[in-house]
């Protein structure tokens, strides 16, 4: 992690935690980090809880003025119209929604979300003041097969960003398929390989100064105990986390990694 760039931890809920017992665990991590006296400024905390649980998130961030954010795990590419059941970034930012996350590797395998669709998932995003959270990643077959396993994330990315607004706001995200739930995190030297691989193709595509900027998280079963050595790594400005987001005590350990 480089000083400039404020540290991200996304706490991706997946399909877990209805609306009730999303108030009661923000209410909860908000005081236990209030408790540790977190400094929001220096690692920026958000949630990425299911689309029914966002309007009384936002409820109660804003009733409680919680620094805590969130975004939504999906959008739709389209703003409205006849797609059932489909949300639209334009919905989503009427909920004071600041992040949405895009083409997270469950929904590219089990919703066959292609580079193309996340690309216009990006710019949906985009048009509506969303800040779009690009998942990229690798599976486990295709990292055996290649000799440069971070080229697979890179493609993704440069597929997924095709036309980007010259005054976009993204956050990437690497995510090697093969570490999610599965416990078995890459080290952070394979992370920060991927990650530096991602920041060089940023720099082609928008220039080194806004390369720079950029913040690229790591996500595949990160936890307390080894998100420390993570962020050591020059390239990785935070972490997606899945599982562990769903505990307190482990959510807020890993947020609170540096301090
Ligand atoms: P995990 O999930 O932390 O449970 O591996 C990460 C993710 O899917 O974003």
């Amino acid at each position: 992690m480089v000083a400039s760039r404020t540290p991200l931890m996304a706490g991706n809920w997946k399909m877990n935690m209805n609306h009730l017992q999303a108030i009661a665990f923000v209410q909860k991590l908000a005081w236990t980090l209030k408790d540790a006296e977190h400094d929001y400024d220096k690692v920026e905390v958000a949630v990425f809880p299911p689309f029914t649980d966002i309007r009384s998130v936002q409820t109660l961030v804003s009733t409680d003025k919680l620094k805590i954010g969130f975004g939504a795990q999906d959008c739709s590419q389209h703003d409205s119209g006849a797609y059932t059941g489909e949300t639209s970034a334009e919905f989503l930012a009427a909920l004071d929604t600041k992040y949405v996350l895009v083409g997270h590797s469950e929904r590219r395998t089990l919703h066959n979300e292609t580079d193309e669709i996340c690309q216009a998932k990006v710019t949906a995003a985009l048009r509506h003041g969303l800040i779009p959270v690009l998942c990229v990643g690798e599976t486990l077959e295709q990292r055996e097969a290649s000799d440069d396993p971070a080229s697979i994330a890179v493609a993704q990315l440069r597929k997924g960003l095709e036309n980007l607004p010259a005054d976009a706001e993204i956050v990437i995200a690497y995510e090697p398929v093969w570490a999610i739930g599965t416990g078995k995190v890459a080290t952070a030297a394979q992370a920060q390989e991927v990650c530096h691989a991602i920041r060089v193709e940023l720099a082609t595509l928008l220039g080194d100064e806004r390369a720079a900027g950029i913040r690229i998280l790591y996500g595949g079963s990160v936890k307390p105990d080894n998100v420390a050595s993570i962020m050591r790594e020059p390239d990785i400005d935070g972490a997606l986390v899945g599982g562990a987001s769903l505990n307190i005590d482990d959510f807020s350990s890993i947020v609170r990694y540096t301090q």
